[in-house]
C-alpha cells in the first residue's frame, strides 16, 4: 500500500457534481439548474437538452459508453437498464454517441416484472422512470464498463410511485413546507428550505468466497440456515473495536476509494461486535441523497468484498447465536440558513423552539410509533428485534437526563429554570486534559434516541432501504409542526400560547419517553402498562400502512395515496412469503441432499466399526461408537421426519393465495417447522465427523476470515 492517496484528487472524482456542472453547462443554465436543486424550484425542461449534452461530454471524456436510470423499485434493492449513447452511424459509418434532454428526463422500462401490488396489470406495464435532479448522477465503473447512472424516480403510467425515492422526495416536501411554518413563527423570515439530514450507519459481515459458495443458505437466502455455535463466540468482547487485520484492511481501504470517488463521504470504519462484523458510516447529508448513497455503499461493499476474495453479508443475522447487523438511521432538520432545529444549544430550557420542535416529534412517535416498527419490518430483521442485541420491537424514545429533567420541571411546576450541565471528566492523570463531558450518557438500547443534536433510529435492519423510516419521520413529524403551526398562527398571546402548548404535549405523550435498559423484560411490561404497541414480527407491523390514521396522514402530506398503501402491503405480504419460501425450500434441499445422506453414511461408517471390532476382538469395549451411532441414528430419525413436515406445511402455504393469510401462514407454521428440521441438524453437526460434514462450519465461516 505504498501509493500515496490524495483524498481531495478521488473525491466526488465520478460525480457529476457542483464543479463538474459549473464547468461543463453555461452559465445560465447551471444557475437554472442550482435554483430546482437548492430551492425546490420546478425544473425548466427546456434546459434539459443542454444540461443531457453537458452530461454526456462529461462522462464520454471519463470512458462512459452508456447511461442508465437508476430507480429504487420496491424490491428494496437497484435496477438499472444500460443504454448506449450510440445512435445510428453517420453517412460515414462512423458513430455518433448522443444524449438527450428527453432521454435525461424520462426513461420507460418495460417494467411490467417489478413489483407494483397491483398498481399495474401486466396489460398496462408502463413505468416512466423521471429524472431527480436533486440527486447527482454519477459513473459506475466496474466489468461492464463506465456507466453514466442518472437517479430517476419511478412511477406507473397514472403517476403513482412504484419506488422508494417518490414517497421519500413528497416526505421531505411536507416537511420541509411544516418546518418553515414553525420557524416563521419563532420570526425566521429567512430561511427558504428546511432539509432533513441523514447520515445511516451501516453494518455487515465478511465471510471467505470459497467457503461462502459451499453453503446454498449463504448464496440463496444470504443467511445460514443450520449451523452450531462454534466453541468460541462473542463472548470476549474481543472484536468490537479491534485492530483490523490485513485482509479486511486492504478491503476497506478499497471501499474507500470507490466510495469517496462516488462522492459517499465514507467516515468511520471498523470492527463491530460479532466476530467478520464490521460497521461503515458516512458524513450525514440531505436524506435523499443519504438513501441513495447508502443504495451504492450497499453494492460498492459487495462488489470490492469479491475483488478480495470475500462475500459481503448484509443480512440482518447471517448467523443464529451471534450478533446481527442493523442499520441505523440519524435523523434532524436543517435549514439553509445552517439553523439544525435538533440543536438544543447550551440552556435547552430557554430555547423555546427547539423545545417545540421536540415536543412535536415526540407527539409524532406517540401517535405513530408503529409505522416507525413498519418502517424497519423485513423477514430478516425479525431475528433481531427484540432478542437482546437491537432494540425490542416497541417504540420509544430516549431523550437523557437533562432533556428529561427539563421536560420534569415544565410538567411538574410549568415552569424550566434550568439546565443540567455536563460538568468535567475527571481522570486524575496529570498528563490527561480534562475534557468537558456532555450533559448526557448514550443509551444503546433505545430504538429512538436523542444524541446531541440529532436523533438516531436503531431498529432499521442491514439490508433495508433507509428510504421507509424517513419517509415516516418526514411525514409523522410534518403532521405534528401542522397542527402545532395551525394553532399558533391563530394565537394572540404567541408566547403564552407556546409555552402552553409545550407543556401539554410534553404532559400528553410523556409516555413514549423511556431512558431505561430497553433489552429488559421489565420494559416489556412497563410498556404493555403504558398502552405502548409491541409488534413482535414483520407480518403483524405491515397493516398498520393501512390503518385509518396512516392513510389519513399519508394522504393529507401527498406522501402516499390509499391505493399506494395497499399496493406496498401487498409487495410486502408477498415478498415474506416468498423469503421464507426460498429458506425453507433451501433447508429441503441441503437437509435431504447434503446433510442427511451425510450423517447415513457416518453412521453405516459407525455400524461397520462396531462390527469389525466385535469381530477382531470380542471382549472390546464398543460401548462409544454404539452411543454415536445411536445419537446419530436418532436425530437422523428426527431430521427425516421434520423434513417430511416442513415439505407438506411448506407445499400448503405455497399453493394459498398470495397476501395477509399466506403471509401470517408461513410466519406461523413455516418458522416453526424449519426450526423443528434445524436442531437435529445442529445436533448432528456435533457429532459427525467434520472430514465429512458437507459444508464450513461457523467457525470456518466468522473465524477464518
Ligand atoms: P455516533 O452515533 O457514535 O454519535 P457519529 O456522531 O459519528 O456517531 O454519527 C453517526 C452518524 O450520524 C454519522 O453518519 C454522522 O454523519 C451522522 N450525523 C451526525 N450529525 C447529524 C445530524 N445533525 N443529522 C443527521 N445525521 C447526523
Ligand atoms: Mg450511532
Amino acid at each position: 500500500m505504498s501509493d500515496v492517496i490524495n483524498v481531495t484528487d478521488i473525491f466526488g472524482k465520478n460525480v457529476f457534481n457542483d464543479a463538474a456542472m459549473r464547468e461543463y453547462l453555461p452559465k445560465n443554465v447551471y444557475r437554472k439548474l442550482k435554483k430546482t436543486i437548492e430551492d425546490g424550484a420546478e425544473l425548466d425542461s427546456s434546459i434539459a437538452d443542454v444540461v443531457a449534452h453537458a452530461m454526456k461530454e462529461w462522462a464520454i471524456e471519463r470512458g462512459a459508453t452508456h447511461y442508465s436510470h437508476w430507480f429504487q423499485p420496491l424490491t428494496g434493492i437497484t435496477a438499472e437498464k444500460h443504454d448506449s449513447f450510440i445512435s445510428a452511424p453517420d453517412s460515414n459509418g462512423r458513430a455518433i454517441m448522443e444524449f438527450s434532454g428527453k432521454e435525461l428526463i424520462k426513461g420507460e422500462p418495460d417494467a411490467s416484472s417489478f413489483p407494483s401490488g397491483g398498481l399495474r396489470a401486466t396489460f398496462e406495464a408502463r413505468g416512466y422512470t423521471m429524472w431527480d435532479c436533486t440527486s447527482p448522477a454519477f459513473l459506475k465503473e466496474d466489468a461492464i464498463g463506465v456507466t453514466l447512472c442518472i437517479p430517476t424516480a419511478f412511477c406507473s403510467y397514472k403517476g403513482e410511485a412504484l419506488d422508494k425515492k417518490t414517497p421519500l422526495l413528497r416526505s421531505m416536501q411536507a416537511v420541509d413546507e411544516q418546518a418553515l411554518r414553525i420557524l416563521r413563527l419563532f420570526g425566521n423570515t429567512t430561511a427558504k428550505r428546511v432539509v432533513p439530514s441523514v447520515g445511516p450507519e451501516q453494518e455487515y459481515f465478511l465471510v471467505d468466497r470459497e467457503k461462502y459458495l459451499q453453503r446454498k443458505d449463504l448464496i440463496y437466502a444470504g443467511r445460514t440456515l443450520f449451523g452450531a455455535m462454534p466453541p468460541k463466540g462473542q463472548e470476549m468482547d474481543d472484536h468490537y473495536f479491534g485492530t483490523i487485520r490485513e485482509r479486511i484492511g486492504s478491503f476497506m481501504h478499497e471501499l474507500n476509494i470507490e466510495l469517496w470517488k462516488l462522492g459517499v463521504s465514507a467516515k468511520t470504519q471498523h470492527n463491530e461486535v460479532a466476530p467478520a462484523q464490521h460497521e461503515l458510516a458516512p458524513i450525514y447529508t440531505e436524506a435523499n441523497v443519504a438513501v441513495d448513497h447508502n443504495q451504492m455503499t450497499m453494492e460498492t461493499l459487495k462488489k470490492v468484498a469479491e475483488r478480495h476474495g470475500l462475500t459481503c453479508l448484509l443480512h440482518e443475522k447471517p448467523f443464529k447465536g451471534v450478533n446481527g447487523s442493523g442499520k441505523h438511521d440519524n435523523w434532524s432538520l436543517i435549514a439553509d440558513d445552517g439553523i439544525n432545529l435538533l440543536n438544543p444549544g447550551d440552556t435547552p430550557h430557554e430555547n423555546v423552539q427547539f423545545l417545540l420542535v421536540l415536543a412535536c416529534i415526540l407527539k409524532a412517535v406517540d401517535i405513530h410509533g408503529d409505522l416507525l416498527r413498519e418502517s424497519a419490518a423485513n423477514p430478516g430483521n425479525d431475528h433481531r428485534l427484540g432478542a437482546q442485541e437491537a432494540p425490542p420491537a416497541i417504540v420509544s424514545v430516549f431523550l437523557g437526563e437533562q432533556l428529561e429533567d427539563v421536560i420534569d420541571q415544565l410538567c411538574s411546576t410549568g415552569e424550566a429554570t434550568h439546565s443540567l450541565k455536563g460538568g468535567t471528566l475527571r481522570t486524575g492523570i496529570k498528563t490527561l486534559p480534562d475534557l468537558y463531558k456532555d450533559a448526557t450518557d448514550r443509551n444503546r438500547t433505545s430504538p429512538f434516541a436523542f444524541t446531541g443534536n440529532k436523533f438516531e433510529f436503531r431498529m432499521l435492519g442491514s439490508s433495508d432501504s433507509v428510504a421507509s423510516p424517513n419517509i415516516v419521520l418526514n411525514t409523522i413529524v410534518a403532521e405534528a409542526f401542522k397542527e402545532a403551526a395551525d394553532e399558533l398562527e391563530k394565537a394572540e398571546d404567541f408566547d403564552m400560547a407556546v409555552h402552553d402548548m409545550i407543556k401539554k404535549l410534553f404532559t400528553e405523550h410523556r409516555r413514549i419517553i423511556f431512558n431505561g435498559n430497553g433489552y429488559s423484560q421489565a420494559w416489556v411490561e412497563e410498556a404493555e402498562r403504558r398502552g405502548l404497541p409491541n409488534i413482535k414480527c414483520a407480518v403483524d407491523a405491515i397493516e398498520t400502512l393501512v390503518t385509518d390514521k396512516a392513510v389519513k396522514l399519508f394522504e393529507t402530506f401527498h406522501v402516499f395515496t390509499r391505493a399506494e398503501l395497499e399496493s406496498r402491503v401487498e409487495v410486502e405480504y408477498e415478498a415474506y412469503a416468498k423469503t421464507i419460501n426460498i429458506e425453507a425450500k433451501t433447508m429441503l434441499d441441503m437437509a435431504g441432499k447434503q446433510i442427511i445422506p451425510v450423517a447415513v453414511r457416518y453412521a453405516t461408517r459407525l455400524a461397520q466399526s462396531i462390527k469389525d471390532v466385535r469381530e477382531a476382538c470380542p471382549e472390546a469395549d464398543v460401548s462409544a461408537q454404539t452411543e454415536l451411532l445411536l445419537e446419530t441414528s436418532s436425530q437422523l430419525g428426527k431430521m427425516k421426519k421434520a423434513l417430511a413436515e416442513l415439505q407438506e406445511i411448506t407445499d400448503r402455504c405455497a399453493a394459498m393465495e398470495s397476501g395477509k393469510n399466506q403471509a401470517k401462514a408461513y410466519y406461523s407454521q413455516v418458522v416453526p417447522a424449519m426450526d423443528r428440521l434445524r436442531e437435529p441438524a445442529d445436533r448432528l453437526e456435533m457429532v459427525v465427523d467434520k472430514e465429512l460434514w458437507p459444508f464450513p462450519s461457523y467457525g470456518d465461516l466468522i473465524f477464518e476470515v
